[in-house]
């Protein structure tokens, strides 16, 4: 596998095939090549973001997600103006540059809302970057929470593949209609985040080349890419969770195709996986979300079961892999 993996640092893609026996791969120097290439941008420093899950309202219908409209079981709340600032002014004590407002697709935050958000927390913090995470919005609503001074957008693809896409979706979602968000979101200068969960219900080796091809096409700044892990009130209760090798060997294979590219060692990976963190990082992730939403809420934002707390010794957990957190926004670096 080394040719693979070498080719891959040379050339920034394999074909099908070869990214299907790469994906699969058990050697270590994918792993060395990947941290490599992001040491060679980003050094050894980690980015923090915090994350503030604002509202758990969702129209959609997702049949993996904990949050989809038609779980009944789930306690629905909002968060006010005034308690995502008290969460960004703890955020920001704890050194965190970048907010991540992430919730369902949620119609009580209307563009005039949300940007009244945006407005406030830049005002605060203007040293501060502001992440979304929504769902799909028109361009014209895009171009306003931009204006008012989002700096990025995260928008998981989900699956490239169009019927695998319609296996996870109910009918009147598309994939379409996301890949015309994300390119609005591009457009519009965002710095924008595409991916999709590993082991998700029907995916295949060939279907995550698909996402790989995607991803180099649309080139975008951030990719997302941890496990699915099941929710018990949704339609995949009794389906598994993503293999954990599948998901670094990912990371590892998306730092070597973009070497700047912002990547997290997702929630979900160190759900199932106690080490989840440094293994990510130890396969090339560069970013780790913290979840600074209020306490009282964070039980119920639940898009799948056991997703865990606020770690504590993260600090010394990335310094046990030779990593740092660094205080900055962390902005995507171009090369
Ligand atoms: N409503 C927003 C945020 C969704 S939650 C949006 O549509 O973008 C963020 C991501 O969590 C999703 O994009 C999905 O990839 C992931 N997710 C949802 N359910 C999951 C599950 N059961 N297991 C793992 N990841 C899940």
């Amino acid at each position: 596998m080394r040719n693979l993996t070498d080719k891959l640092a040379r050339e920034r893609i394999l074909t099908r095939d070869e990214f299907k026996k790469l994906l699969i791969s058990d050697d270590d120097y994918l792993h060395e090549k990947a941290r490599n290439e992001r040491e060679k941008i980003y050094g050894n420093k980690i980015y923090l973001r915090g994350l503030i899950e604002f509202t758990n309202y969702c129209k959609n219908n997702c049949l993996y997600c904990g949050l989809r409209h038609a779980n009944t079981q789930a306690k629905r709340y909002r968060l006010t103006k005034g308690q995502i600032l008290e969460c960004c002014a703890a955020g920001y004590d704890a050194g965190i540059r970048t907010f991540v407002l992430q919730g369902g697709e949620d119609a009580f935050y209307t563009d005039e809302v949300l940007t009244d958000v945006i407005r406030a927390i830049k005002n605060n913090y203007s040293d501060c970057a502001i992440t979304l995470s929504v769902g799909e919005r028109g361009y014209d609503s895009l171009k306003l929470l931009r204006a008012a001074g989002a700096d990025r957008y995260l928008l998981r693809h989900e699956t490239a593949d169009t019927r695998h896409y319609a296996a996870l979706h109910p009918p009147e979602m598309s994939l379409a209609a996301r890949q015309k968000c994300l390119r609005d979101l591009k457009e519009l200068g965002f710095q924008t985040g595409c991916g999709f969960m590993v082991g998700s219900p029907g995916q295949t080796l060939a279907n995550i080349a698909d996402d790989l091809f995607f991803i180099k096409e649309l080139d975008p700044e951030m990719v997302g890419a941890g496990p699915f892990i099941p929710h018990s009130n949704t339609p995949f209760a009794e389906e598994k969770a993503g293999d954990l090798k599948l998901v670094l060997n990912i990371l590892a294979i998306l730092r070597l195709m973009k070497p700047s590219l912002l990547l997290p060692a997702t929630t979900a990976l160190a759900t199932i996986s106690n080490r989840g963190y440094e293994q990510g990082v130890n396969a090339g992730a560069n970013v780790i979300m913290q979840n600074i939403s209020p306490v009282s809420v964070r039980e119920k934002y639940r898009i799948y079961n056991n997703k865990i707390g606020a770690c504590e010794n993260l600090t010394q957990r990335m310094q046990n892999v030779g990593c740092e957190f660094v205080v900055s926004r962390g902005d995507y670096t171009s090369v």
